[in-house]
This record gives structure tokens, C-alpha cells and sequence, in this order.
């Protein structure tokens, strides 16, 4: 009989560099390979499983609606879908409505169909005259602009969106209207609105290239930006948001609630690692071109946007079930208090070896130093060579980018568990 690895090696495309590890099973923030060797996984897969891995009432909510009613169109209703949505609604904390698809990647692919047909059907504001420069809005607004260092993504709309060369290799040429500014950076993204500016898209804390989160007042201004030029604020919260940060929104955690966003998109842990992805917009009066008035939420009218497997009756059962867990089992809190521990615990070993520790919530990043590959005497990069050591010592967790490693533990991680990571960090540092 073949290998797993021989399975894959024959049949799966290649597009991953994967470890080579096959898991099989796994209760809360531990998983077993095929050999029966134990990990902690502080990756809850990619940030994904944020009850953890098989919580008994997730199973019994996707076996109970699975003898139910799995899939029905959205030609129709479901309860389910109403219910999730209003739920969100409420996360978000201001009126708006919610789509519904199954991934990150097309949940922000919906975003920029939103920014699109408001650039297209939304009147643009007059023409500015400001302290000697004039800024002339075109009638149809397209470009969309994100950041140097993010990740949207791995649709064509993902990869033009993306800040990253890496994503975009290969897949020339890249749709237009994506242009990057740098992150944090309020001057250069003033510069860099033009006529056909129509929204912002951001990750308000970066999370593939090392948990960098944006600032209180570069948020404020980016918000302050986006009300002067009649742009959208868009925030990809797929991997930050629904609980990681301690709120079900990281930007609530990062300014307080003192902005509010015209779309959010979600996946990741929506569902506990049932696929789903989702975006909310607001509900805040637009002018149109002909004259009339809309709410942004209801802008992508009947026939404007759809997605076959969206918001099927069991995903939705689902997602209710693990954000309900998460309300009872009070995992912000959780997410708080256990994110703070494992921070102060990391720095508190103390390694010449460890650069920085950044963390919002259970959403952290331990950099290593730039020589750490040569101080081991490894060739791979940094975040490879300490990721196979924790991974032989039973402990799993993602890299970020090639001199950092990212915590994204289950939300009900415990402090036993915390303290075992740790210690499984402390020998393969020393
Ligand atoms: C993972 C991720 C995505 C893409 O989500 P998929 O479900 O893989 O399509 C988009 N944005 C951010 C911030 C992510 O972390």
C-alpha cells in the first residue's frame, strides 16, 4: 500500500510546501498523526479551528442539521442564514447586512465586486481645490488600495490585492487597479489617493508576514481619509477577526470601537473549520448617479452577486454553534487573559535567540534573530529550522514569512497548555 506521501506525491498538485506530517485526529488543541505521535497545535490548523479540534458540540450541531437539511439554494431561504446574520450584525456593532461564501479569498473577492459597483453606480464627489492642489474625481472610481506586506487571498482578485511580489509571481499580468502603499504610513497613503480612488482594503493586523498590527492613529486617519474623499473603508478580518484578538473585531480591540468600517470580511475561524467566509457592509445612505439614494448594504442587489455553496443551512448551523461556544465558554476573555500570558511568557524566557515578540490576543509572532539559521548551523530559514525542532518535540505552529513563527492557538487554549509550549519552545532554543 502507499504512503500518504506517496498518495500525494502521485495525485495532489504541488502547490504547497508542506511538513511532513499526517494527521489524523485531534481533541481541543491537541492532534495525532498517522504514527499516533501527539502535537499541540498551536496553529488550530491556520487560525481556523478557534474551539478547537472536534468540540463535542460542534460535532453534534453538524450531525444534527446534517440529518436536517445540508445544502439548499439561495434561490430559497434558510434559518440558519438569517440567524448567522443577524449574529454578525451584532459582532459588527453597527446596522448592516452580510453575504455569504466559503473562504477568505471569496469573501474579499465580494468586497472588491462591492467597491466596484460603488465606484460605478455611486455619484463621486465634487472635485476638490485644497491648499493649492486639485483633485478631480473620476465618474467611475476602480482602484482599490491595499498594503505593502498584506495578504488577501489567492484568487486572481487575491493576488493583484495582495502587497506581496512572492503571491504575484508567475501570474502575470496582474489585474489592475490594486496599486500598494506602506503600511502605517499616513503620507504615503495621502499621495497615493487619486481620482480613481475608490476604497481601502486592510488587515488591521497584518497576519501572514508576522502579526503587525496597525496603529490607533493610523486607523483613525485611514477612516478620516476615506470620509473626506468618499472612499469605502474595507477591513479583512479574516484571520484577526471573530475572537482572536480578545473582540470580535481587532479593529474594536485596536481603537476602541472608535471607528466604524464600511465592509468587514471574515473566514478562518467563522466556523471552527467548517468552510465558510463572509463580509458584512453598512447600512449608511449613498448618493447614486441618477439621482436617488441607497444603502451601501443593499447596493449588491438580486442578481448582482451569488455563490452556489454560500451560506448553506449546515455551514451556518455551524458557525452559530462554535460563535454561541465562544459566548458561553467566554473565549474573548479566554483570548485575552491566555494572549497576555503567552506573551509575558515567551519574552520571559529570556533568549538571545528571539528578536521580538508581537501579539494582540492569542494572534502572536516570536521573531528570531537574522543569524538564527547560522547560529544552528541549519541552512533553511529561520522560522523552517526552529518549526522542524518544535515539530519532532510535539508541538505544531505556522510559520510567518522566513524569520518569524505565529501562535494562533485554539481560543480555549489553557494555561497548561500555554505552559507546555513553552517549554517545548525553551529546549528547541537552547
Ligand atoms: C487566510 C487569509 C485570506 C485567504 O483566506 P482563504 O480562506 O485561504 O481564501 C485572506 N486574508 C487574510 C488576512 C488571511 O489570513
Amino acid at each position: 500500500m502507499e504512503s500518504t506521501l506517496e498518495l500525494y506525491e502521485q495525485n495532489v498538485i504541488p502547490s504547497y510546501g508542506r511538513f511532513p506530517l499526517v494527521l489524523e485526529r485531534g481533541e481541543g488543541s491537541r492532534v495525532w498523526d498517522e504514527t499516533g505521535k501527539e502535537y499541540l497545535d498551536f496553529g488550530a490548523g491556520i487560525a481556523v479551528c478557534s474551539v478547537g479540534h472536534c468540540h463535542p458540540r460542534v460535532a453534534e450541531a453538524i450531525s444534527r442539521q446534517a440529518r436536517k437539511l445540508v445544502h439548499c439554494s439561495n434561490l430559497y431561504y434558510n434559518r440558519p442564514q438569517g440567524e448567522l446574520a443577524r449574529r454578525l450584525v451584532g459582532y459588527a456593532g453597527h446596522p448592516g447586512k452580510v453575504f455569504f461564501g466559503n473562504s477568505g479569498a471569496e469573501a474579499n473577492d465580494g468586497l472588491y465586486n462591492l467597491a466596484r459597483k460603488y465606484g460605478n453606480e455611486a455619484r463621486s464627489p465634487l472635485s476638490r481645490h485644497a491648499a493649492g492642489e486639485r483633485l478631480e474625481y473620476a465618474p467611475n472610481r476602480f482602484e482599490v488600495i491595499t498594503f505593502d506586506g498584506s495578504f488577501h487571498g489567492r484568487t486572481l482578485g487575491g493576488i493583484a490585492a495582495t502587497g506581496q511580489e512572492k503571491v504575484k509571481k508567475g501570474f502575470e499580468p496582474i489585474p489592475v487597479g490594486f496599486p500598494h502603499v506602506p503600511f502605517n504610513d499616513v503620507p504615503e497613503l495621502v499621495r497615493a489617493i487619486g481620482p480613481e480612488t475608490v476604497a481601502i482594503l486592510m488587515e488591521p493586523i497584518q497576519g501572514e508576514i508576522g502579526v503587525l498590527p496597525a496603529t490607533r492613529a493610523f486607523l483613525k486617519a485611514v477612516r478620516a481619509l476615506c470620509d473626506e474623499h468618499g472612499l469605502l473603508l474595507m477591513f479583512d478580518e479574516v484571520q484577526c477577526g471573530l475572537g482572536r484578538t480578545g473582540d470580535w473585531c481587532a479593529w474594536q480591540t485596536l481603537t476602541g470601537g472608535e471607528i466604524i468600517p464600511d465592509a468587514i470580511s471574515w473566514a478562518k475561524g467563522i466556523a471552527g473549520g467548517f468552510p465558510m467566509g463572509a463580509f458584512w457592509v453598512r447600512d449608511r445612505k449613498i448618493a447614486l448617479k441618477n439621482g436617488g439614494e441607497i444603502s451601501l448594504a443593499d447596493l449588491l442587489g438580486p442578481g448582482s452577486h451569488g455563490s452556489t455553496f454560500g451560506g448553506t443551512p449546515l455551514a451556518c448551523t455551524v458557525a452559530n454553534e462554535v460563535l454561541t461556544i465562544i459566548e458561553d465558554e467566554g473565549l474573548l476573555a479566554n483570548a485575552r487573559e491566555m494572549g497576555a500570558y503567552a506573551k509575558s511568557a515567551v519574552e520571559a524566557l529570556g533568549s538571545p535567540l528571539i528578536r521580538a515578540v508581537r501579539g494582540v490576543g492569542l494572534m502572536m509572532a516570536i521573531e528570531l534573530i537574522p543569524d538564527f539559521s547560522a547560529r544552528l548551523g541549519d541552512t533553511r530559514p529561520a522560522s523552517q529550522a526552529l518549526i522542524a525542532r518544535l515539530h519532532a518535540a510535539g508541538l505544531l505552529c505556522i510559520p510567518s514569512g522566513a524569520q518569524s513563527i505565529r501562535w494562533l492557538p485554539p481560543l480555549n487554549v489553557t494555561r497548561a497548555e500555554i505552559d507546555r509550549a513553552v517549554e517545548i519552545l525553551r529546549n528547541a532554543l537552547t
